[in-house]
């Protein structure tokens, strides 16, 4: 049972009393760089359940600083038309076989940065975001669970003309700086009441554009790890964007994209809500 939060480069424990700095607290057993604490997450979990805030105490933790609970993956999967009602509103067909793209790890930001828009077409993904426990390849779906470390919310932010250049390669267009937003905290599966089953949303400037449940995937998280991992070993701290429902702003009519002061707010159910703002340069 363990919220872990990045809180200006230093891995927090987040309590109801506050935070926990991980570093100091474990008295030098873990280091500040939550990146790192994937590669030791049993002893760390074991760690956490027992923690005491230690000398600086419990403190209070600002929103405004919060960064990617998991900040340089060495790699990071993409799923492409992973909801029923998204496929159903794109005119493309349902998929057979999993859609996989990366996003590039320096695309990966905090929940609260400001983003800075490129030329072109950029939307909005609400999209629940896996980050991994150890290394996993070949793993079956029943026991895919148990190598997921946590699960955050992310924003797979997309410039939909390159995403769709050369063929549709997508990766390009996914992955400027700034377009994977990740937080406000990673949160372990067994916090969830039903990790297969969250309500997500996301809304543009307070409008609600995207409103479903992860239950509405084609292919669960177990199925994609499974479906991943057999070809791709997955490595501690990797991180999956499993895929967006209905409402993103290429298919309305007419449609909408994001413009600078945009704020983008995505939130699910359990796990908590991120909201970054569109900037210009
Ligand atoms: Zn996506």
């Amino acid at each position: 049972m363990t919220r872990l939060a990045n809180l200006a480069g230093r891995a927090v424990l987040v309590t109801r009393q506050g935070g926990v700095d991980v570093e100091i607290a474990s008295d030098g057993l873990f280091a500040a760089d939550a990146q790192s604490l994937y590669d030791r997450w049993d002893e760390f979990l074991a760690w956490a359940s027992s923690a005491e805030p230690g000398v600086t105490g419990y403190f209070e933790m600002h929103a405004g600083e919060l960064l990617s609970p998991a900040p340089y993956p060495r790699q990071v999967f993409g799923i492409g038309l992973n909801y029923k009602d998204h496929a159903a509103e794109t005119g493309m067909p349902f998929p057979e076989r999993l859609a996989v793209f990366t996003k590039f790890p320096t695309c990966i930001t905090g929940g609260f940065t400001e983003v800075l828009l490129p030329e072109g077409h950029v939307d909005w993904e609400v999209e629940l975001v896996v980050v991994m426990a150890r290394r996993t390849h070949q793993v079956a779906e029943w026991e895919a669970w148990r190598h997921v470390a946590g699960v955050t919310v992310g924003l797979d932010l997309s410039e939909r003309i390159l995403q769709r250049a050369a063929g549709g390669q997508f990766s390009l267009g996914k992955s400027y700086p700034g377009f994977g937003p990740m937080g406000p905290h990673l949160v372990t599966p067994d916090e969830l009441t039903d990790a297969d089953d969250l309500a997500l949303s996301c809304s543009v400037n307070g409008v609600v554009m995207q409103s479903s449940r992860t239950s509405e995937m084609v292919f669960s998280v177990p199925r994609l790890i499974e479906e991943l991992s057999a070809v791709v070993p997955l490595l501690p701290g990797d991180v999956i964007f499993t895929g967006t429902p209905a409402g993103v702003g290429w298919v309305r009519e007419p449609p909408q994209f994001l413009v600078p002061g945009d704020v983008v707010e995505a939130t699910i159910e359990g796990i908590g809500t991120i909201r970054n703002r569109m900037i210009t340069s």
